[in-house]
């Protein structure tokens, strides 16, 4: 019996190693990982650069505390700011953690402007956030809720279906209350569903004139997963509070949180901390995977694996209209919707050796390592298409 809480349903396999886009069973089979520790690993298993910058630093200073200088820390904030729209950024452990300091900040913002009962944040209904008592009250799904009250106050919900023209709703929904708006720029349990860049952009156009403070959960379509750095790039947008994560450690965690100057004044000393948010060894680590994804033609590949992956997914898709639904995502955050409930389709794939994820909605949700290789997705190609075949000819 295991000694571990029963609250996840863990599929019957055990892993004793992994390489690449390949893991390897304890019973000696041979899987294709488009799981990845769910959009973790973005340089796939062990990765012998990440193996090696790991090493590196674990002989050097694994933990100090933010009490001290962390100039690894310093050297990683400094590159995500040269990338991207941020000015600031707050490192933490996880997405939850990352997405909780967000609400935190959007708070102490108005707060520190004399604004304190401008505090509420709106967020879609049955989005995902995290597991903390105040993310989870964020995504307001009552599966994630139940049991846990007193419910979280602060927090209004809209609809994804909202995101339409004119957005009555969304516009009804914002009070002299609000503080913020947070959505995931895509929403990866919910679905893999983007939001149109149409509506990003007017989201921004909306905090703007309302001034609201927008924030953009990129903690499973950020760093690269996408085809470009972050998601909203694609729009065109820029955020004003970015949570991070999964990506970005390539296996190890890493949370943080990126934020405009104008918002990170806010935080001042002794408002918000972390014991081991930001240590060396994290530090390292996401430095050697931004050292991987900064490369010249890195971000560029992604876009064209994404455009052959996504074909050919439509050519199957064409082939067994009665099965595939739609195949929908950004970059390497793929999803294929089937017309039935998904668990049984995941679990031919596994008998054939691929391993891929469900997400809300019957979506089979398609992880590959952002450095996956052709021959690769060809593989996984082969398997999905074999097991529309299978379900056909059981009919
Ligand atoms: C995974 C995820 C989180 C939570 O991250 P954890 O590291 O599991 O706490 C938050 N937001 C989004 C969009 C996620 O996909």
């Amino acid at each position: 019996m295991s000694a571990l809480t029963k609250n996840y349903n863990r599929r019957k396999i055990a892993f004793k190693k992994g390489k690449g886009s390949f893991l390897y069973s304890t019973n000696g089979k041979k899987y294709l990982d488009f799981v990845q520790g769910i959009a973790v690993n973005s340089l796939g298993h062990s990765n012998p650069y990440l193996v090696r910058e790991m090493q590196k630093q674990s002989k050097k200073v694994w933990h100090v505390s933010n009490a001290f200088l962390i100039p690894e820390g310093e050297k990683l904030a400094s590159r995500l700011k040269r990338l991207t729209f941020a000015d600031n950024v707050l490192f933490q452990n996880s997405g939850a953690e990352a997405t909780e300091a967000a609400i935190k900040i959007a708070r102490r913002y108005f707060y520190f402007k004399g604004k304190p009962n401008k505090n509420r944040i709106l967020c879609i209904k049955n989005s995902f956030h995290g597991r903390t008592l105040a993310t989870i009250y964020a995504s307001g799904s009552k599966k994630m809720t139940e049991g846990f009250g007193p419910k979280v106050p602060g927090f209004d919900h809209i609809q994804f279906r909202d995101f339409k023209p004119r957005f009555p709703n969304l516009r009804n929904k914002i009070k002299n209350t609000t503080a913020a708006i947070m959505v995931e720029t895509v929403m990866g349990e919910g679905g893999i569903k983007p939001i149109p860049n149409k509506c990003l952009k007017y989201l921004r156009k909306l905090c703007n004139k309302k001034k609201l403070l927008l924030i953009l959960d990129e903690v499973q379509c950020g760093i690269g997963r996408s085809g470009k750095f972050f998601a909203f790039e694609h729009a065109g947008v820029k955020p004003d509070i970015v949570p991070i994560a999964k990506g970005i450690g390539g296996g190890f965690p890493i949370g943080a949180v990126l934020m405009t100057k104008k918002v990170a004044s806010c935080m001042t000393a002794g408002t918000h901390g972390s014991t081991f948010g930001g240590n060396p060894m994290a530090m390292s680590i996401g430095n050697a995977v931004l050292d991987k994804i900064t490369k010249k033609d890195f971000l560029k590949n992604v876009q064209r694996t994404s455009k052959y992956f996504f074909k050919n997914l439509d050519q199957i898709k064409r082939d067994h209209p009665n099965i595939i639904q739609e195949i929908r995502g950004m970059g390497l955050l793929i999803g294929i919707k089937l017309f039935n409930d998904q668990a049984k389709f995941i679990k031919e794939l596994e008998k054939k050796r691929l391993l891929v994820i469900k997400a809300a909605e019957n979506v089979v949700r398609i992880l590959p390592p952002l450095n996956v290789k052709k021959s690769e997705i060809d593989l996984a190609l082969k398997i999905i298409r074999q097991v529309c075949e299978n379900k056909i000819k059981k009919k």
